[in-house]
């Protein structure tokens, strides 16, 4: 059927492409793509070869009218390298056009760093915020930083491999040595989750920055919310109990 179909693509290991996801792909009439290297890769995995278009940071702006006409007669996939179209990847806009020429517009959910990341850290995920990329400029990024000091949600960041130390202390600096944790690599051969406050896990990486893709999660401020609905109630009873 003619419309946008928004793909999830594997963020490492291309076993977590879903099914319903290669299905589309291998219908789709064209792809849209950021880089077609990396999703003829993918292509190639499932067996498949569709035509593909760049559309990327520099060029949507031109490719937007094309693209959202091809939509009225065409099923029209958009992807990115890895993970979710639009988190921290092009794509909004698209969605908002095709929504206002009145196309069908399709998601297929799948993998998306962030929100793995927030299953391997072990700290609160019943409110998160997603900072996606930190200003790399050192005062930019500590006023982007201070504007998130007092919101009480785990933090959730992408960095760099050669910024994350830096990063690290800003984060100490800005919000106080919360715990945090560094996730690195998710779902491929070195995933790893390290935990510790964030004074320390700056210490870490200062001398070796490590390689690989890494998602940030902070701790929120202060206490900790109660770990489950059952400790609330009997925090809540407990209370009770010394009222006057
Ligand atoms: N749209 C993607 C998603 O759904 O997660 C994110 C795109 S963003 C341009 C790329 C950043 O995502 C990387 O710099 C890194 O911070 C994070 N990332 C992507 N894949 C990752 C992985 N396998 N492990 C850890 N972080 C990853």
């Amino acid at each position: 059927e003619p419309g946008l179909y928004i793909v999830a693509t594997p963020i490492g290991n291309l076993r977590d492409l879903s099914p319903r996801a290669a299905d589309i792909l291998s219908r789709a009439d064209v792809i849209a793509v950021e880089d077609s290297r990396v999703t003829a890769g993918l292509l190639r995995h499932i067996g498949t070869k569709r035509p593909m278009l760049p559309y990327h940071d520099h060029n949507a702006e031109g490719m937007r009218p094309a693209l959202i006409s091809r939509m009225g007669s065409e099923a029209v996939a958009l992807v990115s390298d890895a993970g979710t179209p639009l988190i921290s990847d092009p794509g909004y806009k698209l969605v908002r056009d095709a929504r206002a020429a009145g196309h069908l517009v399709v998601t297929i959910p799948g993998p998306c760093a962030a929100i793995a990341a927030l299953t391997l850290a072990g700290l609160p995920t019943d409110r998160f915020l997603f900072c996606g990329f930190l200003p790399s400029k050192e005062k930019a990024r500590a006023d982007a930083i201070a504007e998130v000091a007092n919101i009480r949600a785990t933090l959730v960041l992408y960095e760099s491999g050669p910024r994350l130390a830096a990063c690290l202390t800003a984060l100490a600096q800005g919000l106080g040595d919360r715990d945090a944790a560094v996730t690195r690599e998710i779902t491929k051969r070195f995933e790893e989750a390290v935990t510790a406050p964030l004074s320390a896990l700056a210490a870490r990486y200062a001398d070796a920055p490590p390689k690989g893709e890494i998602v940030i999660v902070v701790a929120p401020p202060g206490e900790a919310p109660p770990a489950s609905l059952e400790d609330g109630d009997a925090a809540l009873a407990e209370a009770l109990t010394r009222l006057p």
